[in-house]
């Protein structure tokens, strides 16, 4: 079991940001962006020739900018790859594109414990 999450860990080149546990963003940045938002599907490959720069390089990664924000994802099968889901994927990116740092301070666990009831 070890061997194969290295082998997959290897092949996504995951960095140590996604490395960690789940988690969420901070309450002040996990709210809907406040400007034009685009996002955009690459592979691997672009992802790292395009992120080397940018606030994060692993499985997606966010270019802020004054009133308009770029997301980068990767395939949805990478991203569960690694468990996490889009969705949150997409709160963590957008949580960058709303100022979040890039060392992540304030993150919360998730799954968040709310106490909901299933229907
Ligand atoms: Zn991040």
């Amino acid at each position: 079991m070890r061997h194969l999450l290295t082998t997959a860990a290897t092949l996504l080149f995951v960095t140590p940001c996604l490395a960690q546990q789940l988690h969420l963003p901070p309450v002040e940045y996990d709210h809907p962006y406040n400007g034009k938002l685009t996002v955009e599907r690459v592979t691997p490959e672009e992802l790292r020739a395009q992120c080397a720069s940018a606030v994060q390089s692993s499985l997606g990664c966010s270019f802020p900018r004054a009133n308009s924000c770029r997301i980068i994802l990767v395939d949805e099968a990478l991203i569960r790859a690694v468990g996490w889901t889009v969705e949150l994927m997409l709160r963590h990116e957008r949580a960058h594109c709303n100022g979040w740092p890039q060392s992540h301070p304030g993150k919360r666990p998730y799954p968040p414990n709310e106490g909901r009831l299933l229907p």
